[in-house]
């Protein structure tokens, strides 16, 4: 008997969670369909897209406003014309307009269809990761937690700049991007910091990751502005008025 699947918190009602399925003939066992979804998620989760992005994709990103509108055409032109693409993305904009949503929609339909060799990245996060190897008891080292990042063919690296900014979070982010330039390795990045503050005395994209870094972005992908509201407050508003 074929062993139970123990990724499938509800069994499928059609193969009942066993992940087969005898073909018409009854001489050979096929996959069921529902094994699609789990290799699909477990495909995600390899790449490390985080849980909560793991079903978004470029159709059900719904531009709501003209910027969104290019911003989701330029997603699908880098799907489209990947591996002949010459420079990255980066999603700029404020909160809840979709930004990680749009890159992690790219990579994930990179990895299903091309199985390109990706990662997904949350900046703070692996300044942290880094930070824990500086204690004596750490195993890994600052080469081994940013190996995966700087070799992968492409890198989604999300919340650029949420993190206060120091010099050290500067040297770290700088080496990593210049070493993905110098070997022509395409990044999608997004942040909330734009090349204008978005609130009167509010801080640039310059101001918080430093001028160097800012400069090599310019050399490393195309600057995708996307503006319109929180969607996760709207659909919040959405059901309390509903
Ligand atoms: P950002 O990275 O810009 O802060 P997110 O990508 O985290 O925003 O989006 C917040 C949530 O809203 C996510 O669950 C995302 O899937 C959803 N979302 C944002 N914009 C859209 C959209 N236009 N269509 C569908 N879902 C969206």
């Amino acid at each position: 008997m074929a062993p139970r699947l123990a990724e499938s918190p509800v069994p499928c009602p059609v193969c009942k969670g066993f992940g087969l399925l005898e073909s018409e003939d009854g001489r050979k066992l096929l996959p069921c369909r529902c094994r699609e979804g789990v290799e699909r998620d477990a495909r995600r989760q390899a790449v490390r897209i985080p849980e909560r992005y793991r079903n978004c994709t470029l159709t059900n990103y719904r531009p709501q406003e003209p910027s969104q509108e290019r911003a989701k055409a330029a997603a699908r032109r880098f799907v489209a014309d990947y591996p002949a693409v010459d420079l990255g993305l980066l999603f700029v904009g404020p909160v809840g307009v979709g930004k990680t949503h749009l890159a992690a929609a790219v990579l994930a339909e990179l990895v299903d269809t091309l199985g390109v060799r990706s990662v997904f990245c949350d900046f703070t996060d692996l300044l942290s990761r880094i930070q824990a190897t500086f204690s004596r008891s750490s195993e890994e080292s600052e080469d081994d937690v940013l190996h995966i990042y700087r070799e992968s063919d492409l890198l989604v690296l999300d919340e650029l700049g949420a993190r206060r900014p120091t010099d050290w979070a500067r040297d770290v982010l700088y080496g990593l991007l210049n070493t993905r330039y110098n070997r022509k390795r395409l990044t999608i990045l997004t942040t909330n910091y734009g090349d204008t503050p978005e609130k009167p005395g509010g801080e640039t994209l310059e101001q918080r990751v430093g001028v160097p870094v800012r400069s090599r972005l310019a050399e490393m992908c195309r600057l995708v502005e996307i503006g319109g509201k929180d969607f996760r407050r709207e659909a919040r508003l959405g059901e309390r008025l509903s």
